[in-house]
Formats: C-alpha cells, sequence, structure tokens
C-alpha cells in the first residue's frame, strides 16, 4: 500500500490516497462540498440522533403539561 488510489466520492475523479490532505476527496473544492450537504441535511449518518432529538422536546412537554395540570 505506496500509492493507493481512490475515487473522490463528490466528483468521482481518481485521486492519491497517500500525500493528499483532502481525503479521501481529490481536493478542497470536494471536501467543501461534502461539508456543506452534511450541513443541508443531505446526508444522515443513523436515524439515532434524530430520534433522540424528536424524543428529547415531547418528553418535556409531557412533564411539563401534567405538571401543570397538578398545581
Ligand atoms: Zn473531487
Amino acid at each position: 500500500m505506496k500509492n493507493k488510489k481512490i475515487r473522490c466520492p463528490i466528483c468521482k475523479k481518481e485521486t492519491a490516497r497517500q500525500g493528499n490532505p483532502w481525503r479521501p476527496f481529490c481536493s478542497e473544492r470536494c471536501k467543501t462540498i461534502d461539508l456543506a450537504s452534511w450541513a443541508s441535511g443531505e446526508y444522515r449518518i443513523s436515524g439515532e440522533k434524530k430520534k433522540e432529538d424528536e424524543e428529547s422536546p415531547s418528553e418535556d412537554q409531557q412533564v411539563d403539561r401534567s405538571g401543570d395540570g397538578e398545581k
């Protein structure tokens, strides 16, 4: 494994893996594009984080409601 070629996931261009600060991308531009995609929610690691996000507010709401009703 000296100069293994990898394919940039953004532009599909072949790029060297070694000595490439942008790997697995071919350039800073492709890395930025990927980060932008992440930020815009195009990619998702898993549904776990989303589920956690949805559960927290609804749980808060329930506690808030019952406490309000009892008082
Ligand atoms: Zn690229």
